[in-house]
């Protein structure tokens, strides 16, 4: 850890600033500190060091007081964090709790966080699908929110870039709605997903399963053994920290990395309270930090500013940012700031059972399933709501052990494992529209722990997200029944939103200062040195995972940032 001599204000002047360590700001740091930036990387958490800070990565289910599962009280303590369905006993101290950092719903809103150095890459569950062509003229041909200001084509190296070392396992399936990357080599999928790729082919030109798209080194490079990385050994406990770094997270791959240039100095404990804007020089000149141990109020400075708190945070602090030239938020000339957020839709599954394939099961540990991309109104309008959704899809066999004797026949029943059907299963991940009224805004009265006021959270779904729900559910039903599946069973959870973890915008790109706040660049069209790369800058959902995206957006925005930094227009 550095030594900070806060007394002189060189000793706190950086070239960059990157705001929150999670995906996207490890990304910003990796990048700028390859750069040659001396960069200052704030997180508000507590420092999470890849492997030593992983208490519970080798332990044994019975070595947890209640075998990984979360006892009632903590439960009922923690509605919102126990909500995700990876808040166990074994990943709890990755999420923030309940109590430690309230915001209010204006309608319910479960926001899952991580705050510690990784955020929320510690917790991820590595799905890395590339946006297409499609995706990015969504609004513009079905009319809502604003024209992206960039394409695909644009964005694709940046992709290529990312992909290659975070270590993207995938199969190049050839598909325009979701262009293959520069992949490792992809996981398999099992004989009864399989038959079900067949059966779908040849019922229908449009629609694909495929083996998912992760970010687990399958087969490591020369690219992931420079990170101290090594192959994914099929755990299936990445929420624990994965001490082989066999997953991508913050904390094995773009930190350590960019500490290694000598440029980066990390400052955990650091919670960002604002930015100082200049209103001489007409820029950002550095932040407030409140130091969470001491609770001191301290300042840094730099030439460049990047905002990666995860999309609501990032959202707060900007909103936060006042002064005179700027007195509801940085750069929010139009007021537009903090609206149009937007989430995905994971409410409803499909399940059902199949009879075929009872002389096979599977073995070992896939930390993957099988993927359905986006099929509805991709190439015209053809249902009554706008958009459409992915499907996750997996099949696993059923199996159990007979526990009904005693003595030696229990121990038996214990050690031979019996087989039943199959089971499948499908979630639908659907895009959402966002809209002026949903939105996020700072309470005017209550502030927080650390003065900053408290974040408002007013978003709700719509009549479009009921109409995918039930289309979601007929189709796959369709596709089920077409391939032999019987007891097809659908479910709408009715998941509260936030839930799905991928909230996004309020700070949306665009191409008009009037109606976006980032430009093609996600530079604030107001405050040229001041960038954010996060979720917050999305204009549109679509329905792939998002933090491919953001880590592509990072890289391409440090990219142009240090070139305008060297041509001094920053
Ligand atoms: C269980 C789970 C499963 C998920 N699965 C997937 C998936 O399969 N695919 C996918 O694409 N995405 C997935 N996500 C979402 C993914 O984790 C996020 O999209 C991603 O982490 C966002 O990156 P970020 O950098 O914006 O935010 P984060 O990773 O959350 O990092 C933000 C950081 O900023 C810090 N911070 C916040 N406020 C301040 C402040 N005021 N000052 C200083 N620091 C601050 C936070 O402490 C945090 O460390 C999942 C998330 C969870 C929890
Ligand atoms: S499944 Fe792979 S990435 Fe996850 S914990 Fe295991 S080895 Fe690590």
């Amino acid at each position: 850890m550095a030594n900070f001599n806060i007394d002189s204000k060189k000793d706190r002047t950086y070239d960059a600033i990157v705001i929150g360590s999670g995906i996207s700001g490890g990304w910003s740091a990796k990048e700028l500190t390859e750069k040659g930036m001396k960069t200052l990387l704030l997180e508000r958490g507590r420092n999470v060091e890849h492997i030593k800070d992983y208490p519970t990565t080798n332990m044994m289910p019975w070595e947890f007081a209640h075998r990984e599962r979360m006892p009632k009280e903590v439960v009922d303590a923690n509605p919102i964090a126990s909500s995700c369905y990876n808040f166990k006993e074994s990943s709890a101290h990755f999420f923030v709790k309940d109590d430690e950092h309230p915001y209010i719903q204006e309608k319910p809103f479960q926001w899952i966080r991580g705050y510690q150095v990784g955020g929320k890459s510690l917790l991820w569950a590595r799905q890395t699908q590339r946006w297409s062509q499609f995706d990015f003229d969504g609004p513009a041909r079905d009319q809502f929110a604003v024209e992206w200001p960039i394409s695909y084509k644009e964005l694709a190296p940046w992709y290529t870039h990312v992909e290659r070392f975070a270590g993207i396992t995938g199969n190049k399936d050839g598909l325009d709605t979701l262009p293959d990357g520069d992949f490792l080599k992809p996981h398999d999928l099992n004989c009864v997903e399989k038959y079900f790729k067949q059966q779908v082919a040849r019922q229908y030109k449009d629609r694909h399963i495929i083996i998912g798209r992760a970010a687990h080194i399958t087969d490591a490079k020369q690219i992931h053994f420079d990170q101290g990385r090594a192959a994914c050994q099929h755990r299936t406990m990445c929420e624990r920290g994965c001490p082989f770094g066999g997953y991508f997270s913050s904390n094995a791959s773009t930190i350590p990395w960019a500490l290694k240039t000598g440029n980066l100095t990390l400052r955990p404990d650091s919670v960002v309270h604002s930015l100082i804007y200049d209103e001489k020089l007409g820029k950002a000149v550095g932040v407030r930090v409140v130091d969470s141990l001491t609770k001191e109020m301290m300042e840094f400075y730099a030439r460049i500013i990047f905002v990666n708190a995860s999309a609501l945070n990032t959202n707060l602090i900007l909103l936060n940012s006042i002064s005179t030239r700027f007195p509801n938020g940085l750069g929010n000339d139009n007021g537009l700031m903090g609206k149009y957020v937007a989430f995905h839709n994971y409410r409803a599954t499909v399940s059902a059972d199949y009879d075929g394939f009872l002389d096979s099961t599977t073995d070992g540990r896939r930390p993957n399933s099988g993927y359905i991309p986006r099929f509805r109104n991709v190439y015209k309008q053809e249902t009554d709501f706008l958009r459409g959704y992915a499907a996750g899809f997996g099949a696993n066999r059923v199996s159990y052990n007979d526990r009904s004797d005693m003595g030696e026949d229990l121990k038996a029943g214990l050690m031979e494992t019996k087989y039943g059907g199959w089971h499948v299963g499908s979630h639908m991940m659907g895009e959402t529209i966002p809209k002026e009224s949903n939105f996020v805004a700072l309470d005017g009265a209550e502030k927080d722990a650390y003065g900053m006021p408290k974040l408002r959270i007013h978003v709700a779904y719509d009549d479009n997200d009921e109409k995918m729900v039930k289309d979601y559910m007929e189709q796959m039903t369709e596709m089920y029944t077409q391939a032999g599946f019987t007891n097809i069973r659908t479910h709408d959870s009715h998941r509260i939103p936030g839930n799905d973890i991928h909230e996004m915008g309020g700070v949306r790109m665009g191409k008009d200062p009037k109606t976006s706040l980032l430009n093609k660049w996600n530079q604030l069209h107001n405050v040229k040195n001041v960038f954010v790369t996060d979720g917050a800058a999305m204009t549109s959902t679509s329905t792939q995972n998002p933090s491919l995206t953001y880590m592509a957006f990072s890289a391409r925005s440090v990219d142009y940032a240090v070139k305008q930094m060297k041509a001094k227009n920053l």
